[in-house]
C-alpha cells in the first residue's frame, strides 16, 4: 500500500468543494479534492449564478434568518471578485453588477411600501426610466423597477477561477469504488485497487445528491437530505436584450427570475427560474415549454421571442432535510465521525459554508505531503455550460 497522510479531504468538486479546499489550503491544511465526474456538473453549473443579497426571501415583510445571513455575502464576493478577498476571483466573467427586480404597473405601489422599510435601505433602490437597462427601456413597460445590491456571475469562469489555484490537489476518484475503512466513527483508509491508500484526518462531503448513495457506505443516519426539484427552462435568441430580473407578483415567491448566458455561438440564453420552475415539476417538456412560452408573453409583451429556440431541464436541489421541504436557511455543515456533511444551499453562500467547516476542521497536522503518489488518478474535467448541450448551434 502507498499510504498517503491528508488533513482533509474533500469529497464532490461542485462549488462548495471547491472554495472550501481553496480556504483550506489557505489555512495551511494538507487538503486534496475528489471528484467523481467533472467539476461543477451537478447542481453548481445548472444554477443562475445570482449572488442573492436575500432581498427575494423578504418579499413575505419578514426577515428572516436567510435574509440575514446572505445579505453580507454580496460584498464577500465583489471583494473576490476585486482582488482583495478571500479568494482571487479576478477572471470571473462579471454577467451583470446588479440583479433586478419588477412588478407589473398595478403591483407598484406594494413594491414602493415594501421596500421603504428600514431593512431595505443600501440594499435596494428604485431605477429611474434613464437607467433601466434595455429590456425595460420600451414604452410597452408600465412597472417600477428596482436595483438590487446582488450580482449575477458566468459559473463556468467561476469553476476555472476556483480550480486553478488548486489544480495539483484535485483528482478524479469516486470514494463509493474504494474500500473505505474505519475506526469505530472515524474513517481512516480510502483504499484504492492500484495501492494507494488515503489516511484523512477530517473528510468533507459536498457532494450535493451524491451524498444519497455515500450516507449509507460511510454509515452516516444524519444528517439526511431532501431534494427539491426544478423545471428550469432556456430560451436561446440573438435579441441582445441581457436581462437580470426577478418579476414579482402577488405572491411571496418571484413569478420568474431570468439571468442571461452567452452562448459559444455568440447567442444568449435567458434562463428562467423563479415559480415558472417550482411549479413546471409537474408539467410535462411540450407542457412547461408552452406555459413559459404564454408567461414571457405577458411578462415582457414587447420582445418577439418567434424566433427564439425553447427547451427545459429538470434538476433537483440537495439540502439537509426540512420539515415541510421549506428552504433551508442558511449553508448547513454538521459533524458525524471524522466526516463532515455540508450544502451550501445557495452558490452565493459557499463563503459561509466555508467558514462554518474549517471552523469544525482541526488544526494542520500533517506536513505538506509529497502528492506524487496521487498520480496514479486521472484529472477531472471541467464542466462545460449546460445550454451548450441543449440546442443546436444557431
Ligand atoms: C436550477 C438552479 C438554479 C440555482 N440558482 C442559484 C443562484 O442563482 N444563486 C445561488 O446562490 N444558488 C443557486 N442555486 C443553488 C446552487 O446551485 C447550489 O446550492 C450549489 O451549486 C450547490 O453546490 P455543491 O457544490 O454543494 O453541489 P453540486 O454542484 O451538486 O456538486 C456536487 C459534486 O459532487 C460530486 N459527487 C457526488 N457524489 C460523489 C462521490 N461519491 N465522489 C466524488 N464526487 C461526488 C458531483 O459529481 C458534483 O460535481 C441554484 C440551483 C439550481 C438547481
Amino acid at each position: 500500500m502507498n499510504n498517503v497522510q491528508l488533513d482533509l479531504i474533500i469529497i464532490g468538486g461542485g462549488v462548495a468543494g471547491l472554495w472550501t479546499l481553496n480556504r483550506a489550503v489557505k489555512a495551511g491544511l494538507n487538503a486534496i479534492l475528489l471528484e467523481k465526474d467533472c467539476l461543477g456538473g451537478g447542481q453548481t453549473v445548472r444554477s443562475q449564478g445570482i449572488i442573492h443579497g436575500g432581498t427575494k426571501y423578504a418579499l413575505n415583510g419578514v426577515l428572516t434568518q436567510a435574509s440575514n445571513t446572505i445579505k453580507e455575502m454580496p460584498q464577500r464576493w465583489r471583494d473576490c471578485l476585486a482582488g482583495h478577498g478571500e479568494l482571487d476571483l479576478t477572471q470571473v466573467r462579471l454577467l451583470s453588477d446588479a440583479h433586478y427586480m419588477w412588478s407589473k404597473g398595478s403591483l407598484g405601489s406594494r413594491m414602493t411600501t415594501f421596500f421603504a422599510t428600514k431593512a431595505f435601505r443600501g440594499r435596494v433602490e428604485e431605477v429611474s426610466a434613464a437607467d433601466r437597462p434595455a429590456v425595460f427601456r420600451n414604452p410597452g413597460f408600465k412597472g417600477s423597477l428596482y436595483r438590487l445590491n446582488e450580482l449575477v456571475l458566468d459559473v463556468p469562469s467561476l469553476i476555472d477561477a476556483l480550480r486553478e489555484p488548486v489544480e495539483e490537489r484535485i483528482f478524479q476518484a469516486d470514494i463509493c469504488q474504494a474500500e473505505l475503512v474505519f475506526s469505530g466513527d472515524q474513517l481512516t483508509d480510502i483504499r484504492f485497487p492500484d495501492g494507494l491508500c488515503l489516511q484523512p484526518r477530517q473528510v468533507v462531503l459536498t457532494a450535493g445528491e451524491g451524498f444519497a448513495e455515500l450516507a449509507p457506505q460511510l454509515g452516516l443516519n444524519q444528517p439526511e437530505m431532501q431534494r427539491r426539484p426544478l423545471h428550469m427552462v432556456m430560451v436561446k435568441h440573438r435579441l441582445n436584450l441581457p436581462t437580470f430580473a426577478h418579476c414579482i407578483g402577488t405572491g411571496s415567491k418571484p413569478v420568474a427570475t431570468i439571468t442571461t448566458h452567452p452562448c459559444e455561438d455568440g447567442a444568449q440564453v435567458w434562463y428562467l427560474g423563479g415559480d415558472i420552475a417550482e411549479t413546471g415539476v409537474e408539467r410535462g417538456h411540450d407542457e412547461q415549454i408552452a406555459f413559459a412560452r404564454k408567461a414571457m408573453a405577458d411578462l415582457l409583451p414587447w420582445v418577439d421571442l418567434s424566433d427564439a429556440q425553447w427547451n427545459c431541464l429538470r434538476v433537483d436541489r440537495a439540502e439537509p432535510k426540512q420539515s415541510s421541504l421549506v428552504r433551508p436557511d442558511s449553508g448547513f455543515a454538521q459533524a458525524a465521525g471524522n466526516c463532515i456533511v455540508a450544502w451550501p444551499t445557495k452558490l452565493a453562500l459557499s463563503p459561509d459554508l466555508a467558514d462554518q467547516v474549517l471552523a469544525l476542521c482541526p488544526e494542520p497536522g500533517y506536513p505538506q505531503a509529497d502528492l506524487s503518489a496521487l498520480s496514479l488518478l486521472p484529472k477531472p474535467a471541467t464542466t462545460r455550460p449546460v445550454w451548450e448541450s441543449y440546442f443546436d448551434q444557431t
